[in-house]
């Protein structure tokens, strides 16, 4: 292990041994106040790779060039556009390329998903999820309950952190499915939560669901891109993610989606369109759908080939790197943030306020599972005049009211020097 130090010379030492450093330069930082940024929130919206106009650019050109001709003729066949992305797709989130498609936005996915995985009849019609889950998960799944003729509050159950702490236990959710076994339909939860970076046991959690009798589903928005997956051989039924926050696509740009491929010859009831209907026979325009028998059999529409074409070319970075080498340096990067911040509280002294980091440390011992790279940190003492100092220091971090900070330390483009300068920063606004 790394002695850790939070100095200049320290952090510059490290940036130079480490093989991903130089990644960063190959995205646009923003300036703020003339400044480069701290860019601390890729868990909201990553940044813009620079190849990513190239590839958009190009799929303008050849609209221009060819007009409806593009479909069959562009240099990437848009009839087929979303077909380039299903591989390196499935590296992200450990599929079959077979088993993922990129599609519509991530809360379309989940709604589109639990149509198919959310069966609800009165023996079996409960859903598992984790409490405060992020409102748009909340409101799918409320809505998908109601349509179904059930009523939230005896349906959905909520597993919450236990009195005075921010991360569920994994102890509580599987006493939780032992509980509901025999009224279990769904298990749903964030792979990683979006608020304290607790990453959960998606295996062990598929496993115990499965057991119970019910299906399980994962919404990976903060997980894909940021952790290692495996979901083809953890045996999870369905996952949905979207691309803009650290797969680097862009704002709103396409999402993706995940069947297991136990799934895809039993023709489960979805909501279908043309782009799911079985490629040879598509144009004919007949009536009657027949599924493709893949993840692809859940699309509805044609591509957004703009927004696809943004995450083509991030999916190329992430092809080029791996998730192994991202997730060691993440690790590194995650454990000096904890250094630093804890440096800054012991320089801060006890007459001021304090730094609590409540995502699961590194290593920490106990039931939780661990975290990606997002540290989000309760800052004891201090309102928002602190975020407000913050962003004075040109330090782009996430707010949560009352007094929450949340950063994310990227492991591709976000350095050693970049955590040394937000402690620097913290220290000189919080004395
Ligand atoms: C970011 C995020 C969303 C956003 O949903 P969109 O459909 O992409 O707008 C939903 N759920 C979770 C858990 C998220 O982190």
């Amino acid at each position: 292990m790394i002695q850790l130090s939070n100095t200049i010379n320290f952090a510059k030492d490290i940036d130079s041994k480490d093989a991903l450093h130089t990644y960063r330069h190959q995205f646009y930082f923003p300036l703020l106040h003339g400044k480069q940024a701290l860019y601390f929130t890729g868990n909201s919206l990553g940044l813009q790779p620079k190849t990513t106009q190239d590839a958009v650019l190009t799929e303008l050109e050849d609209w221009a060039t060819y007009g409806v001709e593009g479909h069959f003729h562009a240099r990437n066949p848009w009839y087929s556009y979303h077909e380039l992305l299903n591989e390196s797709a499935a590296h992200i989130v450990g599929a079959e390329p077979a088993e993922v498609v990129m599609m519509n936005q991530l809360t379309v996915n989940l709604h589109l998903l639990m149509v198919s995985f959310y069966r609800p009849t009165p023996q079996r019609y409960k859903i598992i999820c984790e409490a405060k889950a992020f409102p748009s998960d909340q409101y799918a799944l409320e809505s998908q309950v109601r349509i179904n003729g059930y009523e939230p509050h005896d349906t959905i159950i909520e597993v919450s952190a236990r009195g005075g702490e921010y991360c569920i236990s994994h102890d509580d959710i599987y006493a939780a499915i032992d509980k509901h076994k025999d009224e279990l339909a769904l298990v749903i939860i964030g792979g990683v939560n979006y608020y304290t970076g607790q990453v959960f046991d998606m295996k062990t959690i598929t496993q115990k669901a499965h057991e119970a009798g019910a299906y399980v589903g994962f919404d990976l928005a903060h997980a894909a891109g940021n952790i290692e997956l495996k979901l083809h051989e953890w045996n999870v039924d369905f996952a949905c993610w979207c691309t803009y926050k650290y797969l680097n696509s862009g704002p709103g740009s396409v999402a993706g989606a995940f069947v297991h491929k136990n799934h895809h010859h039993k023709n489960l009831p979805r909501l279908a369109g043309w782009w799911g209907h079985d490629k040879v026979t598509r144009f004919k325009m007949e009536k009657g759908f027949n599924p493709i028998p893949t993840a692809e059999g859940w699309q509805l529409s044609n591509a957004p080939i703009f927004s696809m074409a943004a995450h083509k070319a991030s999916l190329a970075i992430f092809e080029e790197v791996g998730m192994e080498k991202l997730v060691a340096k993440s690790k590194l990067l995650k454990a000096y943030t904890e250094f630093v911040i804890a440096d800054v509280n012991l320089q801060l002294g006890a007459q001021k306020g304090t730094l609590e980091i409540i995502t699961p440390l590194n290593d920490q011992p106990g039931d939780y599972f661990g975290s990606g790279c997002q540290v989000s940190i309760v800052a004891h003492g201090y309102g928002k005049k602190l975020f407000e100092d913050l962003i004075a220091n040109s330090v782009i971090a996430d707010w949560r009211e009352p007094n929450v900070i949340r950063i994310a330390p990227v492991p591709l483009y976000n350095s050693f020097e970049d955590i040394y300068r937000f402690g620097e920063v913290l220290l000189s606004i919080m004395k």
